[in-house]
């Protein structure tokens, strides 16, 4: 069991239930339709706790997505490298210790401080690249 250094509030801790539940990203929007039956109708509220919730490491924003997804693994949270399946939607969370210190190596070699690195990654995930190759490739023509 992890120490959190504040709890999480009440709406913090149905946001990251929503993104944990929901295996997919969702935007802030999604979270507040999902929200509004409970009671929480203020974007304001589901901002905040968005944020904190990335601040604590629990939260990603996938920036191309405009949208949030629950962390799957403990890791170091100044890198996230993410594969988005442009097919499905499905976002699988990667992580790589070697290939965060060599962009870290490489920030610093420039003289860039790097405090968060995202990597993101469009593609096919393994099922739909499966079936595309299944059906004849038909759907390469884009
Ligand atoms: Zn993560
Ligand atoms: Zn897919």
């Amino acid at each position: 069991m992890t120490v959190r250094r504040q709890p999480l509030s009440q709406t913090q801790t149905r946001v990251l239930d929503l993104l944990s539940a929901a295996g997919r990203p969702l935007s802030a929007y999604d979270l507040l339709g999902k929200l509004r039956g409970e009671g929480v109708n203020a974007p304001p509220t589901v901002y905040r706790a968005l944020e904190k919730l990335v601040r604590e490491g629990l939260v990603h924003r996938i920036e191309s997505l405009n949208a949030f997804v629950a962390c799957s693994t403990p890791h170091h949270h100044d890198m996230a490298t993410f594969a988005i399946c442009d097919q499905c939607g499905l976002v699988t969370e990667l992580t790589d210790r070697p290939l965060q210190e060599q962009l870290a190596a490489m920030s610093s070699r420039s003289g860039f401080h790097a405090t968060r690195m995202m990597v993101e990654l469009r593609g096919h995930c393994a099922a739909c690249a499966a079936k595309a190759h299944g059906h004849g490739a038909s759907d390469h023509a884009h």
